[in-house]
């Protein structure tokens, strides 16, 4: 901290307009000597602005030596006020912790916390109603049944299955997918009612419908109990809730939202965009009716805009969506809820690469009034799981599934055995029989197929050995040349012609893709009638949800995808499930693969059986012995965890410690190798006791657009010494960018990563 002695001048950097796009566009300040010290990132301020030096509120994003323009014009900083009121003090506060926590720049933390405040046009709500009485409805349902026009079925359904209450117009163009001018034939044939949201400006329609509400089970309501407990107690505590799908965990995060509005304050719920199907949503709107919202990606900014100023304004106190909801400007949230907390996708791509639970734990230390935070998950992610066992967080478990229904009969194929036997197919003889056996009964079947980390790994397709990294225990990627490369170290070898366990010549590259098995599958089963889902064919807007809805109309028997298809949606006819190549995942070169593994097993497994009939999961395998694959058949967490937690422990690796991942971008390969061999040593002369550096090394894909990329790994058992080494770096990075060198590099943090 510097003092009143302190000889050097200090300026600050002060933004006044808090608005997206004004960010980067600071103005200058002087510190007077009395408050300095008092003044850090993020602090609110007063400060004279323009000719007539109105008073204005700023906040201060960064200080610096450097005066932009001439001194004798800067102007003095009034005064800093430490109180955080209203939730833009919040926002500026968790960008400046998450600049430090991330190592980002404040703009990038700006960026991300701040939501666009562009003025855009006020969008109308619409409803849909039935116009006509459920008697003549339920005809026209048949009707449309008959004529086999589908959308009005599904619209007609939907609304008598909500006793005809009104539905939000766009849950039914986007979730149901149903067009606009299907909605208006309908309205003009008399058959429906769209209403705009200014007729209705008393929410009860929706609200006090409540038809569906549960009595909660004696375990979900311990949780809610001990959760308002604590918070009557002052308690802002984290909270993890293990429970397989189906246990009730929704229920329980409404009984909770109930409680905490009760009390006056605000919810968010976090959901992967993946997951928020129409049912999820449905659930939430009809128990909260118009106080909930959603944020998702395919909002336009208009409703984006929309749904920000009904924060502020108080018109909304639940907002649902994906990690970006967790910056909804709530002037008192009290609960923050994360649902399927595992996701990958809670941690951001771009810089600031932060995690969606962490910066949730750290914002409900700044909001005034404090908010706890409530996790959940069928397969907890290891960090939450490892954090609640050491009593950081408290752990409840729902052990059953609420509504019946038998947990899958998973058998495992080992697929070793199958190319022994002669079998050279991609489907295991027991999954053949299987596939028969539903078809026949005109049941409906998933095909999944892994393809999760596939970075060109080798294995033998004869024994399943896999080349490994001697160092890192990790697997190899095939590089050009036919040359494996460990990518956290840059170890290297030949890729060798010969299995060098068995001898055998079926050494290859693993590359069976989608479309090939759903080509296999017409090939075995031509009456079948199949929908593939991969990054080909969502890749327009809302065919993602075309797919899965046509699926669940039962317009075709097979669903064939990548892990794509296993999350959300519930299709009780699914009698099968088939995971192809279950141990793809096991051997991507990254210490999670053993998790993403498990996780994805379990959730796919989860998908068979879930209505009255029972349910088949075949798993195929070339290493059917590995733990993950194991316990995922049995859906048996814990004995996950303790193997996996060992194997972190023994290796070093997070959560047991802390990973920072320097990853350097460059147009020229030799100067990128060259300034990371420089980083690394220039980190190891801070001396940092007990820093372990690995790399530089070339990263998983070594080259996107002509950029070469390579990073180097520093772990530690302490965050902090982390975050200082790469704070460090960065000003080292600095000084080298202002000597004019490093022109073609680029250098990002990413603390704890996803995938490494
Ligand atoms: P999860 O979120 O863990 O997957 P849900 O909350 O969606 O579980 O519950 C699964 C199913 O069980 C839902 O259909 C839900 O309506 C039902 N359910 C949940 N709690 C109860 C309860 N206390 N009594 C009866 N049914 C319940
Ligand atoms: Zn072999
Ligand atoms: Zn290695």
């Amino acid at each position: 901290m510097p003092t009143a002695n302190d000889s050097f001048p200090r300026f600050e950097n002060v933004i006044i307009d808090i608005s997206h796009e004004k960010v980067d566009r600071p103005f200058q300040y002087r510190i007077p000597d009395r408050l300095i010290g008092k003044v850090d990132v993020g602090s609110p301020v007063q400060i004279p602005f323009g000719r007539g030096d109105t008073r204005r509120k700023g906040y201060v994003i960064g200080v610096t030596q450097e005066p932009e323009i001439d001194v004798s014009r800067i102007k003095e900083i009034i005064s800093v006020s430490d109180e955080i009121v209203t939730a833009e003090d919040i926002s500026l506060k968790l960008a400046a912790w998450m600049k430090d926590h991330y190592g980002s720049t404040m703009i990038a933390a700006l960026r991300t916390v701040l939501p666009s405040y562009k003025k855009q046009k006020r969008q109308v709500h619409r409803f849909v109603t039935l116009r006509m009485p459920l008697r003549e409805a339920t005809e026209s349902y048949y009707e449309a049944v008959r004529k086999k026009q589908r959308a009005r079925e599904r619209v007609l359904k939907e609304l008598l299955e909500n006793s005809a209450e009104r539905i939000p117009m766009e849950l039914i163009t986007t979730k149901l997918n149903v067009s606009s001018a299907t909605l208006k034939s309908m309205s003009d044939a008399g058959i429906i009612r769209i209403e705009s949201e200014e007729y209705y400006r008393n929410p009860v329609a929706m609200t006090t419908s409540r038809y569906e509400d549960k009595v909660l089970s004696p375990e979900q309501q311990h949780i809610v109990d001990t959760i308002s407990r604590d918070y009557d107690n002052g308690r802002r505590d984290t909270y993890l809730i293990h429970g397989i799908t189906g246990s009730g965990k929704t229920e329980v995060y409404i009984a909770l939202i109930d409680d905490i509005l009760k009390r006056g304050k605000q919810a968010i719920v976090l959901i992967p965009e993946i997951a928020l199907t129409y049912q999820t949503l449905m659930r939430f709107y009809r128990h909260f009716g118009e106080r909930v919202s959603v944020m998702n990606s395919s909002l336009s900014p208009g409703e984006k805009y929309d749904q920000m100023e009904r924060a502020r304004n108080g018109d909304i106190d639940i907002i649902i969506g994906p990690r970006s909801a967790l910056f909804t400007p709530f002037k008192n949230t009290g609960i923050i809820i994360i649902d399927e907390e595992h996701e990958t996708t809670y941690k951001s791509e771009n810089s600031p690469k932060f995690h969606a639970r962490e910066t949730a734990i750290e914002l409900s230390k700044l909001i005034p009034d404090g908010a706890c935070v409530v996790l959940g998950s069928a397969t907890p992610s290891l960090e939450s799981y490892y954090r609640a066992r050491k009593g950081e967080y408290r752990l409840f478990e729902l052990g059953r599934r609420l509504t019946g229904g038998r947990l899958p009969e998973v058998d495992i194929a080992d697929l070793r055995e199958e190319l022994r036997r002669g079998n050279r197919s991609i489907f295991s003889g027991r999954l053949q029989s299987l596939m028969d056996e539903k078809l026949e009964k005109g049941e409906q079947a998933m095909l999944f197929i892994n393809r999760r980390g596939l970075a060109g790994f080798v294995s033998c397709r004869s024994c399943g050995y896999v080349f490994k990294c001697p160092h890192c225990d990790v697997s190899l990627s095939e590089h050009r040349g036919g040359r494996l490369v460990c990518h956290y170290c840059g170890y290297e070898q030949v890729r060798p012609r010969i299995c060098p366990e068995c001898g055998s010549k079926y050494v290859s590259s693993f590359r069976a893709g989608t479309e090939q098995i759903e080509e296999e599958v017409k090939k075995f089963w031509p009456q079948a009638r199949v929908l593939r889902m991969d990054a080909d064919t969502t890749r327009t807007k809302g065919s993602y949800d075309r797919i899965l809805s046509a699926f669940a109309n039962r317009e075709a028997d097979v669903l064939v995808g990548t892990q794509m298809i296993v999350k959300g949606h519930d299709f009780p006819d699914v009698t099968l499930v088939g995971i192809l190549a279950a141990d793809m995942s096991l051997y991507a070169s990254d210490f999670h693969a053993s998790e993403r593994t498990f996780q994805l097993l379990t959730q796919a497994a989860g998908r068979a059986g879930r209505g009255e009939k029972e349910g088949n999961v075949v798993i195929q395998s070339y290493q059917p012995e590995h733990y993950s694959i194991q316990c995922a058949s049995r859906q048996d967490y814990l004995s996950f965890y303790e193997e996996e937690i060992a194997y972190r422990e023994l290796l070093r690796y997070p959560p047991v410690s802390h990973m920072l991942c320097i990853q350097i971008q460059s147009r020229d390969e030799k100067e990128g190798m060259e300034y990371g061999g420089r980083f690394r040593a220039f980190m190891e002369q801070q001396r940092e006791i007990g820093a372990v550096f690995i790399g530089p090394a070339p990263a998983p894909i070594a080259k996107i657009n002509d950029i070469y990329r390579f990073s180097i790994y520093v772990k530690h058992d302490d965050y902090e010494v982390l975050v200082r080494l790469s704070s460090n770096l960065e000003h080292y990075i600095r000084e080298l960018e202002q000597m004019g060198k490093m022109l073609k590099t680029s250098v990002q943090f990413d603390f704890d990563p996803m995938h490494a």
